[in-house]
């Protein structure tokens, strides 16, 4: 199966100008420079264009996926034109409540984005903090919304999502399959496949601020790198489990003592 990168947001100048604010959305944006410097090298590391097939398994030219979650501004200002520049198109999944508000992209901006090519899925309406902890009621609602938002907009099938915060489980993957979805991303870093009351599932690696260029296009080139962050991936979900609440909380105090150390 494909090797799949999930990144954020590109920023110019302050962290908070796309997609979520707070310390714990920066973590996952982008310098602009850093960003053309990681398509850079990736270029170097792969042999074709990224793939855009939403029957993925039908895929059988592309090994590898560029992802952006969120929908933030950046998407339509930054992201989209530097990937076209190399030919190349992604997959741009749109926190649906989110559309038309500060620091995400316009209802027009989504409609541009889809007739250029690019891919349009799902993030949820709300972006809840702990989408797996919502009743099975509450994220069918959140899936069907915004799958059904972004079909009135687009006037064409939405097939894709992925998981907001990463927080996956089963009955998040039943609820998106009853929500007519066939895709679901979550953050797993794994290139193994799984099927879900005939939803596909399949994982992505986390591409972070401050991941150097070589390191991401490590990611697609060799085994390695995915295989450490595999390991570090479980470590983390064996936290979450045992912290709950506390994870969250901590994490973002790590965070934010960190950045307000380094400015
Ligand atoms: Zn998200």
């Amino acid at each position: 199966m494909p090797v799949t990168l999930l990144y954020h947001d590109v920023i110019r100048h302050q962290d908070d100008e796309s997609g979520f604010a707070g310390a714990g959305a920066a973590r996952y944006k982008l310098r602009v420079s850093e960003f053309h410097r990681h398509l850079a090298y990736i270029a170097e590391a792969v042999d074709c264009a990224p793939g855009v097939l939403e029957d993925v398994t039908q895929d059988q030219r592309t090994h590898w996926l560029l992802t952006f979650d969120d929908g933030g501004l950046s998407a339509a200002t930054d992201i989209a034109e530097t990937l076209e520049q190399r030919g190349w198109r992604g997959w741009f999944f749109i926190t649906t409540d989110r559309l038309d508000t500060t620091g995400f992209i316009s209802t027009a901006q989504l409609r541009d984005l889809h007739q250029r090519g690019h891919v349009i899925g799902s993030h949820s309406c709300s972006h809840p903090s702990r989408f797996s902890h919502a009743t099975a009621e509450q994220q069918y609602e959140e899936w069907y919304r915004s799958r059904c938002v972004l079909e009135d907009l687009l006037g064409a099938e939405i097939r894709s999502a992925s998981v907001p915060g990463g927080f996956y489980s089963t009955t998040v993957a039943q609820q998106a399959a009853r929500a007519g979805l066939q895709v679901l991303f979550n953050s797993e870093p794994t290139t193994t496949e799984s099927v879900v009351n005939g939803c596909q599932i399949l994982g992505r690696y986390t591409v972070y601020r401050g991941m150097s260029a070589p390191q991401a296009a490590g990611l697609l080139s060799s085994s390695w790198p995915r295989y450490q962050q595999t390991l570090l991936w479980n470590a983390k979900k064996f936290a979450k489990r045992t912290g709950g609440m506390g994870y969250l909380k901590v994490r973002e105090l790590l965070l934010r003592k960190a950045y307000a150390t380094e400015s």
